[in-house]
């Protein structure tokens, strides 16, 4: 993972450095300042240790801390008393998070500091990160005085404006299926995306798609339609959903993911996942379950066509000539960049889950104290950006939380996929079940809620672990909660227990209660659906979770050609909106895979009517 990260990385930074499709790109950088800073005048020689007067003694140090993902191990190089280089060689932080790290990193080598500010949006990450490098330091032995601050070199000079026929916002699954549907259908495609690296939310999920009717359920004898997937959406959504757009994301998920799979080349596993709320298993999952798949592949077919992506580069402002929408204002390391759109923008911005003011504004519930599985991205910019030119919005106090998230750090636990595969029970600390496993993920995030401690354990044994396989598809994962004591493998039920202080009689009891069930073939307690598989013999694992925020159903109004709608119903010419960014579509809780269905479906919408608009 961490080396996709760094080709996903430089390739983005590769692409924004190499944009130019605009006027006035300037070739020369400005020089570095040479300024004297508060830190080089501050530095007396008497401060540092007697046999180290000269400075910082060269040489590479490590040093570690604990970030959002786990642990944080960095190698620091001092050469002459200046930071030469700071390797990460260790971390589970995911991408968007990476990236964060990646700030620090270029921040403290180029100003030759090590208290650097935290990148806003990542505070566990940067403190992380933080802590690891000055571990480091102190192993120098000399004081962090003695680096003597300089100004960070001005960063490259970019045009003042670009034109395209479409502009794309967000560069996660909806932007970029938006841009490669726009490209195909004969447009000059731009996209800006704020962060430094593509992806958003749908880069750190797992991008399972839910496809009614796919190749893969023929061969498991499953039966489904469009209609059932239809009607597992609205009651998901407790029919709050707009029947009309509903009807859209259903009729058009297989041939999406057919597209996904023929046309962007995404390779998806031989298996399924059965996800909570649905009435069948019909969840495709892509090579590795990871979205990392989708957003390599979607980049790669954008690239192939020529779309540009301008990472770094934040969208401000929408602009508006005679009513249409024309332009959006961006910025990128401070500068201020226009984008013109001959022929329509495209919102595609992800939702607003690390925006703890708009979380707390529609639903006092989703406070600070809720950890998030996000992408520090995901702070509703497009949903700002078009209220100010009278876009309605709706649903926005639905906000769902996943129920299996890590208890520390608001991570989404894809080892406990292993519930999804239908082999794992949960159960709370006094080991009983409370929940069907296999329940809506905010029927199961607000059971969790009412449970000792807020917390859920999550029960299987190895032939469990064998069939799904979870310890191998996310080893890295499974190694580090293993370390970190979130997950315990033990020889017996109770040694098991025991680690979480389980009441072990009671866990066994249910164990036995639950195998009785699934020799009878019904679950009189919940109803558990799909099959019903007895555990056998250990060893035996328990994993402890916790629910984290993880989709806000909320977002901007939109027709069915994915244009967006003002508080008077009207459409907003020029304008359009895919994605998370979007409402409407999934009510007050959205199923599980339905968004990479969504996100795919109504980008290529968006692409195709803003390309092809006069
Ligand atoms: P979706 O699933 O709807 O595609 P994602 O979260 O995957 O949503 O992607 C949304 C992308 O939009 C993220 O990469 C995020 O960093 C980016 N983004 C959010 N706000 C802005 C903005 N103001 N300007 C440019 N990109 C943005």
């Amino acid at each position: 993972m961490k080396k996709l990260t760094g080709i996903l990385l430089s390739s983005a930074l590769a692409l924004s450095l190499t944009a130019c499709s605009g006027s006035g790109a300037s070739e020369t950088s400005a020089p570095a300042a040479e300024t004297t800073t508060a830190a080089q005048t501050k530095a007396p020689e008497s401060q540092a240790p007697e046999t180290e007067a000269a400075g910082i003694p060269d040489g590479t140090y490590e040093g570690q801390g604990t970030g959002k993902g786990g642990t944080i191990k960095v190698e620091l190089t001092i050469k002459d008393s200046q930071i030469t280089d700071i390797k990460v060689l260790e971390h589970q932080e995911t991408p968007g998070y990476a990236d964060a790290m990646d700030k620090l990193r270029e921040t403290m080598i180029a100003t030759n500091q090590i208290d650097v500010d935290m990148v806003s949006g990542a505070t566990l990450s940067s403190t992380g990160f933080l802590e690891a490098v000055n571990n480091a330091f102190e192993k120098t032995g000399a004081a962090s005085d003695l680096l003597a601050a300089k100004a960070a070199a001005a960063s490259e000079e970019k045009a003042d404006h670009y034109d395209a026929d479409v502009i794309v916002v967000g560069a996660g699954g909806a932007g970029l299926s938006a841009a490669i549907t726009a490209a195909e259908n004969g447009a000059d495609v731009i996209v800006v995306e704020k962060m430094n690296n593509t992806g958003g939310n749908t880069l750190i999920s797992g991008g399972e798609m839910a496809a009614p009717g796919n190749w893969l359920q023929e061969g498991e004898g499953i039966d489904d339609s469009t209609d059932q997937f239809y009607q597992d959406i609205l009651a998901g959504g407790d029919n709050e959903n707009d029947p009309e757009l509903v009807r859209v994301l259903a009729d058009n998920a297989l041939e999406a993911a057919i597209w996904l799979r023929d046309d962007v080349n995404v390779q998806f596993e031989d298996y399924m996942l059965f996800f909570g709320g649905h009435s069948v298993k019909r969840s495709l999952v892509p090579l590795n379950a990871s979205g990392v798949e989708l957003i390599q592949k979607l980049q790669a077919k954008a690239e192939s066509l020529g779309v540009e992506i301008h990472t770094n580069t934040a969208a401000v402002e929408l602009v508006q000539t005679d009513g249409k929408v024309t332009a959006v204002k961006a910025q990128s390391d401070g500068q201020d960049i226009t984008y013109n759109a001959s022929k329509g923008v495209i919102l595609a911005t992800g939702g607003f889950g690390s925006n703890l003011e708009m979380r707390i504004a529609n639903n006092p519930q989703m406070d600070e104290k809720i950890l998030s599985t996000n992408s520090v991205g995901s702070t509703g910019d497009g949903i700002t950006m078009a209220e100010a030119l009278g876009a309605q919005t709706v649903d926005m106090q639905y906000i769902q939380t996943y129920p299996t998230c890590d208890p520390e750090t608001g991570t989404l636990l894809y080892v406990g996929d292993v519930r999804l595969e239908g082999r794992a029970i949960l159960v709370n600390l006094e080991g009983k079940r409370f929940v069907e496993e296999l329940e809506r993920r905010d029927v199961i995030s607000m059971a969790v809620k009412e449970q000792t401690g807020g917390v859920s354990y999550l029960f299987w044994d190895e032939a469990s672990m064998q069939a799904s396989g979870v310890n191998a598809s996310h080893k890295k994962e499974y190694d580090n909660l293993i370390e970190r004591g979130i997950l315990v493998k033990a020889d017996t039920v109770e040694e098991a227990a025991a680690h979480f202080g389980i009441d072990a009689k009671e866990l066994q009891a249910t164990i036995d209660r639950y195998n009785q069930y699934c020799a009878d073939g019904k679950d009189l307690e919940f109803n558990k659906r799909g099959e019903l598989t007895a555990f056998t013999d250990g060893p035996y694992y328990i994993m402890k979770s916790t629910p984290a925020i993880h989709h806000t159903m909320g977002g901007l109004k939109i027709n069915t050609n994915a244009q967006v709608l003002t508080t008077e119903n009207e459409v907003i010419p020029g304008l359009y909106a895919a994605g998370e960014v979007t409402g409407d579509i999934h009510g007050t809780n959205r199923l599980g895979s339905d968004a990479i269905a969504d996100i795919t479906v109504f980008g290529r919408i968006a692409g195709f009517n803003a390309a092809t608009a006069e």
